[in-house]
């Protein structure tokens, strides 16, 4: 048995309450025992000498955060022709320490968003037996991609297939969608849009068909499994929540039509903008394809756009949550909480919402809502201490050395509290 204990917290749970001073929280072996003022020793049947007391002095205790646009095997790649052409046992290297610098930043969850091969399966299971360090994980396959969408990167006769499965028509995509459920995939990923980095197939364009976007979902609805999409056109969106997708990445070009179904469906989906992809590549992609090339991207209005749709849906109460694409060389493994930043300081969530996204609807995208997400009792241990108040500057979230300690199931992956005085009990 193990007994931790965090005292004179300062208190955010993540389910949207006002904070809370001076809240102590108990931890039993994984699970949270006990959130209050001045836990006693008389009131559990443990041996309190056993338990580990940390003294917070006021930091922030809150849950850890779920990162829901994850991709582990994008190792921080110029382009995404080099993701494709990298061998995989290098990728997978890769991506075991993408998982540790995932949790080491506070995500205690994540969503993946694709994955070269098995990999994100295996790391999971490996994560789960306790043989690597890492988030918990909804794992997902190669990005499944009509040709000639902007994963389709290399001339016909060249014929490498890293990141993508390409399937067209309906029985291909449930030939390709059976395949990876099979392999053990959480999720599968459809690129039902473009994306406007690519020249021959940008975001504005819906690639997918209606019926072909249907035929994924209905193979995952067999399986009780889900399907996340790429989908920026509002046409895409449209197609997506027609067809039951339950995860929707992006969604920037909704228009009204798009906008209303998102509402009226908002309680079984859920939107991951992954807002940071187009704030970095705005900020650094002159840098690395010229400034040309950039504003042919047409990012800049994207991002307005983006920005504006994704303030309407928060408003109609969407779940609109943080995952930002990492893995690219100018948006690097190890900024997710960038986009808690963007929520607040674009998007116009306050910053107690933006930790709500990135905790409590996390563990509904993660669909362990009654397990994880909130600092109450009963619920798993997965904990952050940080040393500030980020509901005061939600960018702190980004800053590593702030960031005293993560736990996740009850165990420490990092905790800096180490060199405080211990209070001792007796
Ligand atoms: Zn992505």
């Amino acid at each position: 048995m193990s007994v931790k204990l965090f005292k004179n917290g300062f208190l955010i749970d993540g389910t949207g309450r006002e904070p809370e001073a001076n809240v102590d929280v108990l931890v039993k072996d994984n699970e949270i025992v006990d959130v209050g003022r001045n836990l006693g020793e008389n009131q559990y049947d443990f041996n309190w000498q056993e338990a580990e007391v940390m003294e917070l002095n006021g930091k922030t205790i809150m849950p850890g955060m779920t990162e829901a646009h994850t991709h582990l095997t994008w190792a921080d790649s110029l382009y995404i022709q080099d993701i494709d052409q990298k061998p995989i046992e290098e990728t997978m290297v890769d991506a075991i320490l993408n998982a540790e610098i995932l949790i080491n930043s506070g995500f205690t969850s994540c969503v993946s968003a694709a994955a070269r091969g098995r990999v994100d399966i295996a790391i999971k299971k490996a994560i789960n037996q306790g043989r690597l360090v890492g988030p918990r994980m909804l794992s997902n396959g190669a990005e499944v991609s009509a040709s000639g969408g902007f994963v389709d990167l290399w001339p016909n006769h060249f014929q490498i297939h890293g990141l993508a499965i390409f399937a067209d028509g309906e029985d291909a995509v449930r030939r390709t969608v059976r395949s990876l459920y099979k392999e053990g995939a959480d999720l599968v990923k459809l690129n039902v849009s473009g994306e406007s980095l690519s020249a021959n197939a940008r975001g504005e364009m819906t690639l997918y068909t209606y019926k072909e976007v249907r035929a994924a979902v209905e193979e995952a609805n067999a399986r009780g499994k889900r399907v996340y999409t790429h989908a920026r056109s509002a046409d895409s969106v449209k197609h997506c929540v027609r067809a039951g997708v339950h995860i929707i990445g992006h969604a920037d070009f909704i228009d009204d039509e798009a906008f209303e179904m998102l509402v009226e469906n908002k309680d079984r989906l859920f939107v991951v903008p992954a807002m940071n992809w187009l704030v970095s590549t705005l900020e650094h992609g002159a840098e690395y394809f010229g400034q040309e090339a950039l504003d042919a991207t047409g990012y800049a209005e994207g991002l307005e756009i983006s920005v504006r749709n994704m303030n309407r849906l928060y408003k109609a109460g969407v779940r609109v949550l943080p995952g930002g694409d990492y893995g690219f060389a100018w948006c690097p493994h190890g900024g997710y909480a960038r986009d808690l930043e963007h929520f607040v300081k674009l998007v116009g969530m306050t910053p107690m919402d933006a930790i709500v996204a990135a905790t409590k609807y996390g563990s509904e995208i993660m669909l362990t809502p009654e397990q994880s997400g909130t600092v109450e009792r009963g619920k798993w241990a997965d904990l952050l201490v940080v040393d500030g108040n980020p509901l005061d500057d939600i960018a702190i979230l980004q800053d590593k050395k702030k960031l005293c300690v993560v736990m996740k199931d009850g165990k420490f992956i990092k905790n800096a509290l180490d060199s405080t005085p211990v209070v001792v009990l007796n």
